[in-house]
């Protein structure tokens, strides 16, 4: 192989190289935002649950307040009692004072059933914290987890970066930029093998011609059909 194609097909590895970091950073972060998301989740149902917490308390207030009215009204028709005479007026003030009674005993069971949601809404929202802070332990291990391995990745592809500075400085220009043209679009198959007399970019036969110039390799060869750099490995 002439040292031209050499050098691409090392300069086509050290890209594929830096390339494969992408998904490691792209998973690492992925796991940090699905953390993130559950903790946000439990934050928010445990907003809704507080909310509707308050509505119930709200209602236990004014249910409250009925409850001070109707025991006023009870006292005042005791107080009534004493100064009736007639039996139609004794009667009438039996009736309401039933009536007060049932509405006292229907306030005082509406209350019982409000503080029971509000007793199990409290519960949920036990859980939810406990959920939550188990979900941010979770996150600072995984940040933790992510700094080391970012770090690591950074080193390789300082590491990487740096020889493949050196490759570039040492080859001609103008190959460099005819393969930095080729990858823009081909990205990591700029340079790419013959196999059976194929290219292993676009998979077309290759003919005769243009199969002996790549065996020979004296100059840069591409693949008639895609335009591919193309080289025959070493046996
Ligand atoms: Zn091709």
């Amino acid at each position: 192989m002439n040292k031209y194609l050499t050098q691409l097909v090392e300069l086509c590895e050290h890209d594929k190289e830096l390339d494969s970091f992408k998904p490691k950073i792209e998973a690492a972060q992925a796991r940090l935002n699905s953390k993130v998301n559950q903790i946000d989740k439990a934050k928010n149902e445990i907003d809704v649950l507080n909310g509707e917490i308050e509505e119930l308390s709200e209602q236990i207030s004014l249910t409250n307040a009925q409850i001070a009215e109707l025991n006023a009204k009870s006292k005042s028709s005791a107080k009534k009692s004493a100064s009736l005479k007639t039996e139609k007026e004794i009667k009438a003030l039996s009736v309401e004072v039933d009536i007060t009674k049932e509405q006292l005993s229907a306030a005082n069971e509406q209350i019982d059933r409000l503080e029971k949601h509000v007793e199990t809404k409290k519960a949920l929202i036990a859980d939810l914290e406990a959920q939550k802070s188990a979900f941010e332990t979770e996150l600072e291990e995984i940040k933790a987890e992510v700094s080391t391995q970012m770090g690591e990745v950074e080193e390789s592809r300082s590491k990487i970066y740096s020889v493949r500075e050196k490759l570039i400085k040492s080859m001609d220009p103008k190959t460099v930029s005819f393969y930095e043209k080729i990858r823009k679009w081909a990205s990591n198959t700029a340079v790419v093998p013959v196999r059976k007399q194929a290219c292993y970019g676009c998979f077309m036969r290759l003919n005769d011609r243009v199969y002996s110039a790549v065996i020979k390799s004296d100059d840069i060869v591409t693949c008639p059909y895609c335009g591919r750099i193309l080289y025959k490995e070493a046996e």
